[in-house]
């Protein structure tokens, strides 16, 4: 049969190809559309992608088909062309289908390729046969056609999955480009199907024509129309990707919002407006230990009741009028599932959604851990962390409050202030740690007997170490009487001279007690405090060892004791400080075989000051290092001077004080003096205490050193001190020098005696030089005699006299007893 031969029209060719790529590129973007959707909107997406796709495949066919003019007049069967548009919609719908999957296994890809490849190719071939002429094929160029849509469907697949992983913002111009090139295979296929047909001219028309259509009108109406489906589709995918981006934005902010209130620390009840429960998070559970099912759809009063104190105001809190919308603070405490109490941190956030408040967010913080720290830090605040006594500050909070609630009540108290006697003393010679033991020790002894004085009240007594060896007491309620007082001070008196074994040594210590009265004795906290420590100065001055009341008279004996501090500072300074010097004899031929350097302080109002005076108040102020040296420079220096205009060649004895015993530079101080005055070190004796020995080790190398130096050494006071004898032997002692007080009474008291035959017999054995200090009679001096003491220093011989004095009462005979002898010898 003689076919017949078309030509192109060319315009359409170029519109067909455009349709072909552009529901190529449609057909890409659905697909990664489809796999970002799910569910519903994902079929729909399908369904929609499907049709807007396979009209854009088939009227692309068939705008290619319109495009091929033959000289004859050809119709199209509508019956025919809807078969082809539903094929070619069929194939889409596979191709959309396959890019929802996540996974693509090759077998699936083969097997969307292939349904692809059979819906184009029949969609192609079904729309052929929609011509109103016969149609012949040729075989080998059909079987070509059919490899280009396998191509072209592969192609179209893989692109599709390709584009469902890749989301970039260049990705449009990447699917314009893959769009081009799917275009190309769709229109490939239709262009080499076309080839492969010969039209024929019909000598019937078939049955099935008789609904014809004109093929001009048709192709520009199937392009128009097919413009305006992928359009939309485009559009509405468009507008659709905006959407869900917003949508997408929406979930992850809605994800973070839940990843914070669940996984927060803090609990969190979410309440409406009516306060009833709408959310909890995890740490409510934690908290409170009730569970989501028990308070969801509740009151909220449901947890709010356990709170301590009851808050009221935290329910009305949620339930604001619109006005007055603003986030509250909270504290309360509550007991956990636990039965602990927990101290709560509650806010109240209001929650504004289009500036109407929908409820709140209540937070409910643990802080119980925090309040714990806060209040050991402010108990630190308060504590001597020695002794866990109250401190200076919380003392100063007592007596504020007492004073406070008295001045109210009328009533009366008692500040009570101590001190420990010779603490110095403990602290010099045994060092800062043994003096930290023996504080403890201090301290638990006067709240023990603060307890047994008072064992149902023991609580209006409040202790405070005021720093160093200082004590306060504010005594309140019935037990602030006089009658109270005075017990319990003398009971801590008694307690504290109790011994303290200290490095296996047993020591022995006073205290002394100023007590003031409120009202009487003050009514601010500074007076009370004030007066309480003259009363404790005026014991101290009194021989220490007791307690006693403040009165108007100590007034003046503190201002003077502050007067003469100042007097004392400048005393080197002005060169108010004298040495007296009091002769030691030789009992056996009555000669001067020594001195002791005694100081005297030339007071510029008082006069002539003995050293008990200032003494102590030296040692107390630091000024006693200054003064020291001073006198070993000046005793060192008078010797010198006598020795140098033919005096007596005999030693000086200088009394140290324990700080100066103990102080770092004690040796280069005697080096220095010997050194600078030219005096001989066997010319100089150092009398120190017992007491200022009791660290062995420290005072045996003290020792060691001075003697060294050829110093010789006197233990001045022996018999006073408390400590063992055993130590005797292990110091390099020259001389003991029996205190007065074994001294005083001898002629009576024949323990005296005894004890004073011990220690010279002792002395001797232990090849020491003894010597009794404080003769004043001959009674005394006879039986010191019979017991063979051989050196005496007293009142007996000769007081303590200034230096020209000496050189006038005992230089002279002693120049010429050397002169006669010497007018004998020569
Ligand atoms: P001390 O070292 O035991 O000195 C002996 C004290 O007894 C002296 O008192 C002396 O005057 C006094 N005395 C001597 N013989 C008799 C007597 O027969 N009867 C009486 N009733 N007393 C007698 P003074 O000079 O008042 O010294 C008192 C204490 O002051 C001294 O006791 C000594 O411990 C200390 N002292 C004196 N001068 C210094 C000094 O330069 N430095 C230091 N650190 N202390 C000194
Ligand atoms: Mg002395
Ligand atoms: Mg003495």
């Amino acid at each position: 049969m003689e076919h017949i031969h078309g030509t192109y029209n060319l315009q359409l060719v170029i519109l067909s190809y455009i349709i072909a790529s552009l529901s190529s590129y449609v057909a890409l973007d659905l697909a990664g559309r489809v796999s970002l959707t799910s569910g519903r909107a994902r079929h729909w997406w399908i369904a929609c992608g499907a049709v807007s796709m396979g009209l854009g495949i088939w009227s692309m066919h068939f705008v290619g088909m319109l495009a091929f003019v033959l000289p004859i007049h050809v119709s199209y069967s509508t019956d025919i062309i809807m078969v082809s548009v539903l094929l070619a919609i069929a194939a889409s719908g596979v191709a959309l289908n396959f890019a929802r999957r996540e996974s693509h296994k090759i077998a699936r890809l083969v097997l969307a390729g292939l349904l692809m490849t059979i819906g184009i190719t029949s969609m192609h071939y079904v729309g052929m046969e929609a011509m109103s002429i016969p149609v012949t094929y040729k075989p080998t160029l059909v079987s070509l056609s059919v490899l280009v849509a396998a191509v072209a469907s592969f192609a179209a697949l893989w692109l599709m999955f390709y584009f469902n992983r890749r989301d970039s913002k260049l990705s449009w111009v990447y699917k314009m480009g893959s769009g081009f090139i799917m275009g190309l295979g769709i229109a490939g296929m239709h262009y080499t199907g076309m080839e492969a047909a010969r039209f024929h001219q019909a000598r019937i028309i078939p049955d099935h024509l008789s609904r014809q259509v004109e093929p001009e009108m048709l192709a520009y109406l199937i392009t128009a129309g097919s413009f305006v489906t992928i359009g939309l589709t485009l559009f509405g995918n468009f507008i659709n990707q905006r959407m869900s981006l917003k949508d997408q934005r929406i979930r992850e902010s809605e994800q973070w919002y839940q990843a914070l209130y669940h996984n927060h620390s803090d609990a969190i009840i979410s309440v409406d407006r009516a306060g009833v429960i709408k959310g909890i998070n995890a740490a409510v559970t934690t908290i409170t230990g009730y569970t989501e099912k028990r308070v969801i759809d509740y009151p909220v009063e449901q947890i709010l009741k356990h709170l301590d104190p009851q808050c009221e105001s935290i329910h009305n809190a949620c339930k604001w009028d619109d006005q007055e919308v603003e986030q509250q603070l909270f504290m309360a405490k509550m007991r956990n599932g636990r039965d602990e109490l927990l101290d709560l941190s509650i806010a109240v956030i209001p929650v504004i959604i289009d500036e109407t408040h929908v409820g709140s967010h209540i937070l409910i913080k643990d802080i119980t851990e925090e309040t714990q720290a806060q209040e050991i830090i402010r108990h630190q605040a308060l504590q001597d962390p020695l002794t866990g006594l109250y401190n200076r500050r919380k003392l100063d909070e007592v007596l504020a409050n007492t004073i406070h609630i008295c001045k109210e009540n009328e009533a009366r108290f008692a500040v009570m202030v101590m001190d420990i006697d010779r603490f110095k003393m403990i602290n010099d010679s045994l060092g800062h740690s043994i003096g930290d033991i023996f504080l403890k020790e201090v301290s638990s002894r006067i709240t023990s007997t603060i307890e047994a004085s008072y064992p149902q009240a023991a609580s209006n007594v409040t202790l405070a170490r005021m720093g160093g060896d200082e004590f306060t007491m504010v005594v309140t309620g019935e037990q602030a009487t006089e009658k109270h007082i005075v017990q319990l001070a003398e009971q801590i008196v008694e307690a504290i001279q109790q011994p303290y074994r200290l490095q296996e040594n047993d020591f022995y210590v006073t205290t002394s007690i100023g007590i003031a009265m409120y009202p009487e004795h003050g009514d601010v906290a500074d007076d009370l405090i004030k007066h309480a420590d003259s009363a404790m100065y005026e014991v101290k001055k009194n021989g220490k060892n007791g307690y006693q009341f403040y009165t108007a008279q100590l007034d003046s004996e503190l201002y003077e004791r502050i007067e003469l501090e100042g007097y004392l500072r400048k005393a080197l300074e002005r060169n108010e400080m004298v040495l007296y010097y009091q002769p030691q004899i030789r009992t056996q031929d009555g000669q001067m075989i020594g001195v002791e350097a005694l100081i005297r302080w030339q007071h510029p109002i008082k006069g002539l000051l003995a050293p008990d005076v200032f003494i102590p108040l030296a040692e107390e102020t630091g000024l006693i290092y200054e003064i020291g040296n001073w006198t070993l420079r000046e005793a060192c220096r008078q010797m010198k001077a006598w020795h140098a205009s033919d005096g007596p060649r005999i030693p000086v004895s200088v009394n140290l004080s324990s700080q100066q015993f103990h102080q770092p530079n004690l040796v280069e101080q005697v080096q220095n003096a010997l050194s600078e005055t030219g005096l001989e070190a066997k010319y100089l004796e150092l009398e120190i205490t017992e007491s200022m020995m009791m660290d062995a080790a420290v005072s045996t190398a003290i020792l060691n050193e001075l003697s060294a130096l050829g110093v010789k050494i006197s233990l001045d006071d022996f018999g006073t001190g408390y400590s063992s004898l055993s130590y005797l032997k292990h110091f390099p002692i020259h001389k003991l020098k029996i205190d007065r007080s074994f001294v005083t009474d001898i002629t009576e008291s024949h323990s005296d005696q005894a004890i004073v035959a011990t220690i010279i017999s002792m002395a001797q054995n232990l090849q020491m030089e003894v010597i009794a200090e404080g003769i004043e009679t001959k009674g005394q001096l006879d039986i010191l005699m019979q017991n063979e003491c051989k050196e005496i220093q007293g009142y007996y011989f000769s007081r303590p006299l200034p230096a020209s004095e000496v050189e006038n009462s005992f230089f002279v005979p002693w120049r010429l007893f050397e002169e006669s002898n010497s007018v004998v010898h020569s």
